[in-house]
C-alpha cells in the first residue's frame, strides 16, 4: 500500500457527540495539528448545523448517508443526503478518494471505554490496532469488517480507509474530561503510527492482542403496536465488552419475565442501551472475543 500523508481528522458527524468537536477545538486553539508535519492532515467539523443545536442530526442520521447509490441518487435532496453529497465531494469521490485516511471521532453512551472501530483487516489496520493496544492497553479494538454492506454507509467509507474513534460512556450534549482525555490519547497514537508506518519504522509490534470481532445486533422485542414489551437487564448494565453466556439472562419484560441470550457462543456485547439508537429499538450489539495473530497479516 502507498504511504498515507492525506488524514482528514473529522469530528462533529454527529452534533451531539462533543468529544470530538471540541478535541478539534482544542487542538486548534494550541496548534497541535502542527505535530505530525508529515502528514498533510485536516480538521472538519462534519455537520456544523447540528453542532450548534446539539443534536444527532437534523433530519436524518449524517453517519448513515454514505451508500454509493445514496450519493448519486439526485432524488435525495434532504439536509443530511445533500451534506453526504457536500463531504463527498469535498473528501471523495467514494472509491476514488484522495483522502488516504479518515479518522471520524465519536461518543456513545455505552460503556465502551476507548474503542477503535475497524473496517478492514489489512496490514495497515492490523498493525494499528497492535500498535494502540500496546500503548494503551486499556483501549478495546473492534472490527465490524463483516457488516453487512448495507451497514457500511459510514461517512469515513468516503476514504480510502477509515477509522472511527467511539469513546463512553458519555452522555448526549456533555463534555467529560475523562472521556476528552481518552479519545485525544488514542487519536494521537494512530497519528503516530500513521508516521512510523510510512517510515517503515515501526519496530516490534506485539505478536498478538485481543480484539472484538461483531457477530449481530439485538433489538428489544416489541408489540404489534410498535411499543417495548421489555428492557436491557440490569445485570448488562454498564458491562459492556464483558462476557454473556449462553442461557443468561439479558433482558426482561415489564412482567418480569427474563429473556436469555439464546445464542451458541459466548457473546461480548457493545453499546448496550446506546441512546441514539432508540428509534430502532436496538438493545445492543454482539461480538465474539478473539486473538488476533500479527504474523497471519504481515
Ligand atoms: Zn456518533
Amino acid at each position: 500500500m502507498n504511504n498515507i500523508t492525506r488524514v482528514a481528522l473529522i469530528g462533529g458527524t454527529h452534533g451531539n457527540e462533543l468529544s470530538g468537536i471540541y478535541l478539534l477545538k482544542k487542538w486548534g486553539k494550541n496548534n497541535l495539528f502542527s505535530h505530525w508535519p508529515q502528514l498533510d492532515l485536516t480538521q472538519t467539523i462534519a455537520n456544523p448545523r447540528a453542532c450548534e443545536r446539539s443534536v444527532r442530526y437534523i433530519e436524518t442520521d449524517l453517519n448513515r448517508e454514505f451508500a454509493i447509490e445514496g450519493l448519486l441518487d439526485s432524488q435525495r435532496v434532504g439536509y443530511e443526503q445533500l451534506l453526504a453529497k457536500k463531504l463527498n465531494y469535498q473528501f471523495g469521490p467514494k472509491g476514488n478518494s484522495p483522502v488516504e485516511l479518515m479518522i471520524d471521532l465519536h461518543n456513545t453512551t455505552s460503556n465502551m471505554g476507548a474503542c477503535l472501530m475497524l473496517l478492514r483487516k489489512d496490514v495497515f489496520n492490523i498493525g494499528m490496532a497492535a500498535y494502540v493496544k500496546e500503548r494503551m492497553p486499556e483501549a478495546t479494538i473492534f472490527f465490524q469488517d463483516n457488516l453487512p454492506e448495507q451497514r457500511k454507509r459510514f461517512l469515513v467509507s468516503v476514504a480510502q480507509q477509515g477509522v472511527t474513534v467511539e469513546v463512553g460512556p458519555q452522555p448526549n450534549s456533555v463534555l467529560q474530561q475523562e472521556t476528552l482525555e481518552l479519545m485525544e490519547t488514542m487519536t494521537r497514537h494512530i497519528l503516530d503510527y500513521v508516521v512510523l508506518y510510512n517510515e517503515g519504522n515501526l519496530g516490534s509490534l506485539p505478536t498478538e492482542f485481543e480484539a472484538f470481532q461483531y457477530t449481530e445486533d439485538l433489538v428489544l422485542p416489541t408489540d404489534d403496536r410498535g411499543q417495548r414489551i421489555a428492557m436491557v437487564s440490569k445485570r448488562l448494565e454498564q458491562k459492556d465488552f464483558h462476557p454473556v453466556e449462553p442461557g443468561e439472562t439479558i433482558m426482561e419484560t415489564f412482567e418480569g419475565v427474563p429473556i436469555h441470550w439464546e445464542g451458541n457462543y459466548t457473546a461480548y456485547p457493545l453499546f448496550i442501551n446506546e441512546a441514539a439508537y432508540h428509534e430502532s429499538h436496538s438493545a445492543m450489539s454482539l461480538s465474539q472475543r478473539i486473538i488476533v495473530r500479527c504474523a497471519d497479516y504481515f
